[in-house]
């Protein structure tokens, strides 16, 4: 599972920001005899981002998601003619 990266159009900040996510999990759930749990494997099925905030804004007004198909080439050429 791939994460995406973000971008603060107010302060063009990369790499600082809180992310609040919920995730639906999976696990073994391993119980002794005597009751104690052991949980293995956890697996996350499903990740879903709530929010995004700048931690240098404060706020996720001016956040952005970064894709992969935006770094760095020219957008294709318009076929508009002159
Ligand atoms: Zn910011």
């Amino acid at each position: 599972m791939t994460t995406p990266r973000y971008r603060c159009t107010a302060c063009g900040n990369l790499t600082r920001f809180d992310v609040t996510t919920t995730t639906t999990e999976k696990a073994f759930y391993h119980y002794s005899v005597g009751g104690d749990l052991t949980i293995e494997d956890p697996t996350v099925l499903k990740m879903t981002v709530e929010e995004v905030s700048c931690r240098w804004c404060g706020h996720g007004r001016a956040v952005e998601e970064l894709r992969d198909d935006t770094t760095g080439t020219d957008a294709v050429p318009e076929e508009a003619g002159q």
